[in-house]
C-alpha cells in the first residue's frame, strides 16, 4: 500500500516539475511516507526525522505523510518544529498546496474516503509489478489493529476506476498486477444499475489484458474467501498459485480476543477448497505472538497450525500495543522477553517450512518474473509464482520479462536456477 502511495506522490510532484534525488542534502522537498502498524515503525519515523533535519538544506520543505501523520496530527509539529506539512493517508493528494504556499504549516489528516483517487495522476511509466488499490480502510476492527483508525472505514473503489488503472498499468509497462486492500477479498462495488462486482470480477476482467501475465492480491480476510474467488484459482491461470491469508494465531481463545474469525475448521476448509481447485497452491500467513493473555498452550497452538498448514513466505510479529485499539488496554499484557522467545520459536518453524518447500522445488521448472540484477551484478534475480527469489547466472543472450527457469538448488532463503531457452 505504501509503495503505491509513494509512487503516486512521486508522479504527482514530477507533474509539478520536481525530479527525484536520493541525496537529502540536495532535496528541495523531503517526504517521509509512514506506517503506524507497530510502535517500532512509528519510532523509526521520528528518529529518521531527527537525522534529516540536520542533513537537509535550510530552505528545504520537510513533511510526513501516511499513517503516522494521521496518528500524530498537530503533535508532530510540536515534536519536530521544522516540519512543514503533515498529511494523512487519504489527504496526501493535497501535497501540491505546500509547493504553492511554502510559508504555511499544512495539516490535513481528514479521512477523505476515495477522494484522493480522483486527484492522483495516472502513471506515465509503470513498474513491472503494478500495485492497484481496490479499496481504502477496513471494517473488521481486529482489536490489535490501528488501521481502521488511520485509514478509516472500508470503501471499495468503483469497478470501472480500478479497471482503468489496470489498463493504464498494462499500457505503460506492467506485467504483473497486485490488487491491494486491507480486506482485499471483501471488495464489493454496486454500480448505478445495481450490478454487484467482486474481486473475482476484477481478476477476470484484468486477465483479458494481453500485457498482464500474472495477477495476485493481498491481504485477505479468511471469512471473506467466497466460492467465486476460490473457484477462480482453478480457472484463471494468470492468477498465481499463492495466497496470503493471515490467521494471526492458532488459538481460538486468542483469536476471539483479537476479534478475528476463530473457527479453525472453517479456515482449514477454505484451504482444502483452494487445494481442490488448484492443487499446487501455497498459503502464506501473518502471525502475532504475545497478544495479551496468550499462554504457553495458546502459543503451542500457533506453532501447531503453522506446521499443519505448512505456510510459506510468512510474516511474524511481536504484538505491539497501539493507540486507539482495544487490545492496548487489555489485562495480562505479555513481557517483551516472552514475546521474543515465542517469536524465535515461531520463526524457526516458519523457516523450516520455507526450507522444505524451497527444497521441494529443485528440478522443477517455473515461469518466473525478472526483477533485476543482484548485488554482485553477475546474476539476475527473478520471482517465482510463489514469490520466492530465484537467482540465475547472467546469460549472454537477451531475456524476456517472464522466463522459464529450471530450479537447480535451494536453501531457506532462495532458489538457484538456469534459464531454459
Ligand atoms: N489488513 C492487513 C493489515 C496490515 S498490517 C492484513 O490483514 O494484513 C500487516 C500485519 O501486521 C497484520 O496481518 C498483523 O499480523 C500485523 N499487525 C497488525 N497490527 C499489529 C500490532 N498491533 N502488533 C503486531 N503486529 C501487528
Amino acid at each position: 500500500m505504501n509503495v503505491y502511495d509513494s509512487e503516486r506522490i512521486a508522479a504527482m510532484l514530477e507533474k509539478h516539475g520536481l525530479t527525484q534525488t536520493e541525496n537529502v542534502a540536495d532535496a528541495d522537498i523531503i517526504i517521509l511516507n509512514t506506517c503506524a502498524v507497530r510502535a517500532k515503525a512509528t519510532d523509526k519515523v521520528y528518529s529518521c526525522l531527527g537525522r534529516i533535519r540536520r542533513a537537509k538544506k535550510e530552505s528545504a520543505l520537510l513533511g510526513i505523510v501516511g499513517c503516522v501523520a494521521r496518528e500524530s496530527g498537530s503533535d508532530a509539529f510540536r515534536r519536530i518544529p521544522e516540519l512543514n506539512f503533515v498529511l494523512g493517508p487519504q489527504s496526501y493528494h493535497k501535497l501540491p498546496e505546500i509547493i504553492k504556499n511554502p510559508d504555511i504549516k499544512l495539516l490535513n489528516i481528514d479521512l477523505g474516503g476515495l477522494e484522493k483517487f480522483d486527484e492522483l495522476p495516472q502513471m506515465e511509466k509503470s513498474p513491472t509489478v503494478a500495485y492497484i488499490p481496490v479499496q481504502e480502510g477496513c471494517n473488521h476492527c481486529c482489536t490489535y489493529c490501528i488501521v481502521p483508525y488511520t485509514r478509516g472505514r472500508e470503501l471499495s473503489r468503483p469497478f470501472d476506476d480500478v479497471i482503468a488503472d489496470t489498463v493504464n498499468a498494462a499500457k505503460t509497462g506492467a506485467i504483473e498486477i497486485c490488487f491491494l486492500g486491507q480486506n482485499v477479498n471483501g471488495y464489493k462495488y454496486t454500480d448505478e444499475k445495481g450490478n454487484l462486482f467482486r474481486l473475482s470480477d476484477l481478476i477476470r476482467e484484468t486477465a483479458k489484458l494481453p500485457e498482464i501475465l500474472r495477477i495476485r492480491f493481498t491481504s485477505s480476510y479468511p471469512t471473506e474467501m467466497t466460492d467465486d474467488l476460490i473457484n477462480i484459482f482453478g480457472t484463471e491461470p494468470k492468477l498465481l498459485p499463492f495466497l496470503n491469508m493471515p490467521i494471526q494465531s492458532g488459538s481460538p481463545r486468542i483469536l476471539k480476543k483479537m476479534n478475528r474469525p476463530n473457527d479453525l475448521d472453517a479456515y482449514k476448509t477454505i484451504v482444502q477448497k483452494l487445494k481442490n481447485v488448484r492443487p499446487d497452491i501455497q498459503i502464506s500467513s501473518d502471525f502475532i505472538v504475545g497478544f495479551p493473555d496468550e499462554t504457553d498452550e495458546d502459543f503451542a497452538e500457533t506453532l501447531r497450525i503453522a506446521r499443519e498448514i505448512k505456510y510459506i513466505n510468512s510474516y511474524s510479529f511481536k504484538y505491539s500495543p497501539r493507540p486507539h485499539t482495544a487490545a492496548a488496554i487489555m489485562p495480562n499484557q505479555i513481557s517483551e522477553q516472552i514475546k521474543s522467545v515465542r517469536l524465535q520459536q515461531l520463526d524457526a518453524q516458519l523457516n523450516e517450512n520455507q526450507r522444505e518447500f524451497n527444497m521441494s522445488c529443485i528440478d522443477k521448472e517455473m515461469i518466473c518474473l525478472f526483477e533485476g540484477n543482484d548485488k554482485t551484478g553477475r546474476n539476475l534475480v527473478f520471482r517465482t509464482p510463489y514469490m520466492q527469489q530465484c537467482i540465475v547466472e547472467k546469460p549472454d543472450h537477451e531475456i524476456t520479462p517472464l522466463q522459464k527457469i529450471k530450479i537447480t538448488d535451494a536453501n531457506k532463503s532462495c532458489l538457484h536456477g538456469e534459464i531454459i531457452k
